[in-house]
């Protein structure tokens, strides 16, 4: 039997992949902190319309499988308020994917411009607003612009300032190739109301 087939009948380890999701969680937030300290930027204000798309999408088993379980820290007045939302949201998108009451939605998990799951929020949320820039694994550097409150308050002064995600990418690769590894297939992309809709966290298993 190869070592393949071996690994395919482990199962998978929630505690460790949201151990580090966690850990790599807490890197970028150090690092956005002190990136938006130092720069004076603060999302203070903002209502979070065009950071959190409806159609935000978390390519990893890891993400969805974090996000999930924080689904669980809330009571369940709250979690089915949510869930709630979740089903109108993915109704409008099945209904019309190109009509307004799903283009013109937010994230399921935006309550009057705060994210109900701030705790578990998804890497890119962490990294939203302030400009980034990726290095590529052909040496090529990609660049992504700032949010429009960055744009007007503090690129002026700070034209330069970027955040590199290459590591961070890096590492949720990493942790999302241990689940291809055992499961043998790659993940299923899914929206947060898509992520949130499964009753069992089990389930999202691709
Ligand atoms: S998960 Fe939270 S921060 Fe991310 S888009 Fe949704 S509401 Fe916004």
């Amino acid at each position: 039997m190869s070592d393949r087939v071996i690994q395919l009948h482990m199962p998978l380890a929630h505690e460790d992949l949201a151990y580090r999701v966690k850990e790599l969680y807490d890197r970028i937030d150090a690092v956005y902190v002190s990136a938006a300290r130092d720069a004076g930027f603060s999302c203070a204000g903002c209502d979070g319309a065009k950071c959190c798309a409806v159609d935000l999408i978390l390519h990893t088993f890891a993400e969805q499988l974090y996000l999930r379980r924080g689904l669980d820290t809330l009571d369940a007045a709250r979690r089915d308020g949510i869930l709630t939302n979740c089903t109108l949201t993915l109704h409008a998108k099945e209904s019309d994917p190109f009509g307004e009451s799903y283009r013109d939605a937010v994230c399921v998990l935006n309550e009057a411009g705060l994210c109900a799951l701030y705790k578990y929020r998804p890497m890119i949320c962490r990294l939203a607003g302030i400009p980034h820039l990726i290095f590529r694994p052909d040496g090529t550097k990609r660049f992504g612009e700032g949010c429009g409150k960055f744009r007007s308050e503090i690129e002026p002064r700070l034209p330069d300032l970027r955040i590199d995600r290459t590591a961070f990418y890096r590492e949720m690769g990493s942790i999302e190739l241990g689940v291809v590894r055992v499961t043998g297939r790659r993940s299923t992309s899914r929206t947060v109301a898509e992520t949130l809709a499964f009753a069992d966290p089990d389930q999202l298993i691709p």
